[in-house]
């Protein structure tokens, strides 16, 4: 094992009281990855809370352990985690002002290294890929609940083995878990193919105002559209899956107004030779090459306008 996987094994063997955090609006990977490693560490015998301060999405119900993510964390610490979390703002308010993560556990390309501890892997397709290989080496035992919620992860990411990142490593992986008896068949429909009837009205709005201008296919998600839809997230409900398939574009874009003065911008690069990261980078957000975001302050005109001036530069300069 090298320097890092022993100070990580040590670390988890001396903790008692463990807290987990992962990215605000989470999606598969944040959770089953949260889960995955909160219940092997139960299993070891150790107290794990489990915090997401945005709470749990109703589409992630039904993974084992779920009942127990709450959206504030209560106590203290001896321990604490963050999964798929690129920096310490992403983590949300369930993360204590001034207190480093003692370990991060993570994929994304632009991820600083903002805990004592930094496991992080950008050519993994998934956080739940990480945990997958280096679980057992901690000494954690993959059971079939920890395993269907691995395979979320790696499912969501993925987008159903679809991304350019799916590895025959990550196909090898998602069969070792299938062997530990994983429905994989109704996890990959709750997590990617059901949605509610409220978010169907919700992609609606979004695709009723849908352009598409200078190789860039964009809409964007208002909080009337939230109201109207009886939508309760404030995500994009994944319109950007939709949006993203949309033939001869090279960037797909998606507005969802968070407030008067903020707006979460989801970039997705169409083509292989892009790098939205970088875009994204520059309005303090982050992510993958093909996949990233950012939450930008002001109203949703300006943040409409310097976003679509910044990309269409970036397209003309590749
Ligand atoms: P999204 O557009 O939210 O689906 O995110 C696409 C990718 O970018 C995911 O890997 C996110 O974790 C990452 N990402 C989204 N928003 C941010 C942000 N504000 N800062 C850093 N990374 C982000
Ligand atoms: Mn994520
Ligand atoms: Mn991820």
């Amino acid at each position: 094992m090298t320097d890092l996987h022993t100070a990580i094994r040590q670390k988890l063997q001396a903790a008692q009281r463990i807290l987990i955090l992962s990215h605000v609006r989470p999606d598969g990977d944040a959770i089953g990855s949260m889960l995955a490693l909160g219940l092997a560490l139960q299993d070891a015998g150790k107290q794990v809370q489990m915090v997401l301060s945005d709470g749990l999405p109703a589409t992630f119900k039904h993974l084992p352990g779920a009942e127990q993510i709450r959206a504030q964390a209560e106590g203290e610490f001896d321990l604490i985690i963050t999964v798929d979390c690129s920096d310490a703002a992403r983590a949300g308010p369930a993360l204590p002002p001034n207190r480093r993560p003692d370990i991060v556990i993570d994929h994304h390309l632009t991820t600083e290294a903002f805990g004592e501890l930094n496991l992080v892997d950008p050519a993994a397709a998934a956080t739940a890929s990480v945990l997958t290989r280096h679980l057992p080496a901690w000494g954690l035992t993959i059971t079939a609940p920890i395993a269907a919620n691995l395979l979320t992860g790696l499912v969501t990411d993925t987008l159903g083995f679809r991304t350019s990142n799916t590895t025959p490593e990550v196909l090898r992986q998602a069969a070792d878990l299938l062997e530990l008896g994983v429905d994989m068949s109704t996890l990959y429909f709750r997590s990617l193919v059901r949605r509610t009837f409220a978010a169907a009205r919700y992609w609606g709005a979004g695709l009723s105002r849908l352009q598409r201008s200078d190789g860039i296919v964009y809409t964007s998600l208002t909080l009337a559209d939230r109201q109207a839809s009886g939508y309760s997230g404030r995500d994009d409900a994944d319109l950007i899956s939709v949006v993203s398939s949309i033939d001869e574009s090279e960037i797909a874009i998606i507005f969802v107004e968070q407030d008067s003065e903020r707006v979460k911008v989801s970039w997705r690069g169409l083509k292989p030779h892009l790098d939205v990261a970088q875009i994204a980078k520059q309005f303090g957000g982050g992510g993958h090459r093909a996949a990233a975001g950012a939450e930008v302050r002001g109203s949703l005109p300006e943040v409409q306008e310097r976003v679509l001036r910044l990309t269409r530069r970036a397209l003309n300069h590749e």
